[in-house]
């Protein structure tokens, strides 16, 4: 078969690297038809093994792994850079982050005589700092824009950045786009921030115990408006940068382009698993606590979801309004969105229909 282009998608049974190899083989994806390969570090799981990818089991930590395996990828016109490491600080963060990204691009860059564009992605983090430094430190006022200056704090997503730029100028004509979606609401039981997942494991622990569904975050969480990005939808936008000439050298923000209420989505998880008694902690006499705290010691019925309940806490308790501006990636051409909740719901079955959960 002749394709048109050739993809590289670096950490493709991630949140949206499993939506990326979901969507870029179809027929009537823009730049196809493509060829892709798909790298992870783990053995290709079985929720993953539809996809008409060829896949790579590669550690692109580790420098040589990563030259022996993806130097010989000649035929690569596309990186889609959809992977990253956490470690308990951001001045490490930075360093294995940062040293990943640019595994990948020295073994392909000067490899890849056809190499036109790399599609990196950040987030959301890029306008308020690392979790920790949420609301500790001054941030932008929102809404957020891409044409803000960077904090001055340690993030590893500037690292990146850096590393972007500087291999990029090593080769005329060269391309990239910078991809900065909020929490994601998605399906991955690999993913390290999967709110879904780790949702869903709450809510069907809670119906097994017949526990009421407790939301343990505060009330500017409960009550105050959200907005989440679609892993598809992040999909969407970075193929449709990868191929756009007006989307060449710039970074976007990607959201659904609505807002939710958490105390919304509860009722809908309620529904989902079938549980009757739901709602705000304090209101249900139930005193603050954290998620991690809660779900001690139940993490191994679910070895799959790598169920990182801290991650949901930063989620559930983060303050209202923290919102970025879609304009600039309307205004360039990509006016895709998505209903939250229905994206919500989406996503849930999509895990029951994996029997990750009953
Ligand atoms: P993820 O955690 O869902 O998936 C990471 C993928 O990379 C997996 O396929 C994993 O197997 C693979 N991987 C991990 N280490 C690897 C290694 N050493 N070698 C090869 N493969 C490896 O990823 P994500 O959440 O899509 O994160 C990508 C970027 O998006 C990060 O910068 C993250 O901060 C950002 N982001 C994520 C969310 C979210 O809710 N998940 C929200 C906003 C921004």
């Amino acid at each position: 078969q002749d394709y048109q282009n050739v993809g590289l998608v670096v950490g493709v049974t991630g949140i949206v690297g499993n939506s990326l190899a979901e969507i870029l083989p179809r027929s009537d994806t823009p730049g196809g038809p493509w060829k892709i390969y798909g790298v992870a570090r783990r053995p290709r799981p079985n929720w993953n093994a539809k996809y008409p990818i060829d896949y790579i089991q590669c550690d692109v930590s580790d420098p040589d792994d990563t030259q022996a395996k993806l130097s010989k990828l000649a035929d690569v016109t596309h990186i889609f850079y959809v992977t990253w490491a956490s470690r308990p600080t951001e001045a490490e963060n930075c360093q294995i982050n940062g040293a990943m990204f640019r595994n990948v691009l020295r073994s392909v860059i000067p490899n890849a005589p056809n190499l036109r564009h790399i599609c990196l992605q950040t987030g959301g983090k890029h306008y308020v700092g690392p979790f920790e430094c949420i609301g500790k430190i001054p941030s932008h006022d929102p809404p957020f824009t891409e044409d803000l200056p960077r904090l001055n704090v340690p993030l590893f997503y500037s690292n990146q950045e850096d590393i972007l730029f500087e291999e990029v100028d090593k080769r005329r004509g060269l391309t990239w786009s910078i991809h900065r979606p909020s929490g994601i609401f998605g399906f991955s039981p690999y993913s390290l921030m999967n709110i879904i997942g780790i949702l869903c494991v709450y809510a069907a622990i809670c119906k097994h115990e017949g526990a009421p569904l407790v939301f343990h975050g505060t009330r500017d969480a409960w009550e105050g408006f959200q907005e989440f990005s679609d892993a598809e939808l992040v999909a969407e936008q970075e193929i449709w940068a990868a191929v756009a000439p007006n989307a060449r050298n710039e970074a976007f923000n990607c959201t659904n382009g609505d807002v939710f209420k958490w105390k919304h989505l509860w009722k809908v998880l309620a529904e989902q698993f079938e549980i009757e008694n739901y709602g705000f902690g304090e209101e249900m006499g139930s005193e603050r606590v954290r998620l991690e705290e809660v779900m001690k010691g139940k993490e191994s019925a679910w070895e799959e979801i790598v169920a990182v309940w801290s991650y949901a806490d930063v989620v559930l308790n983060i303050g209202a309004g923290y919102f970025v501006s879609m304009n600039k990636s309307k205004e360039h051409g990509f006016l895709g969105f998505r209903n939250s909740k229905n994206s919500f719901i989406t996503w849930i079955n999509r895990l029951k229909s994996h029997r990750i959960v009953p």
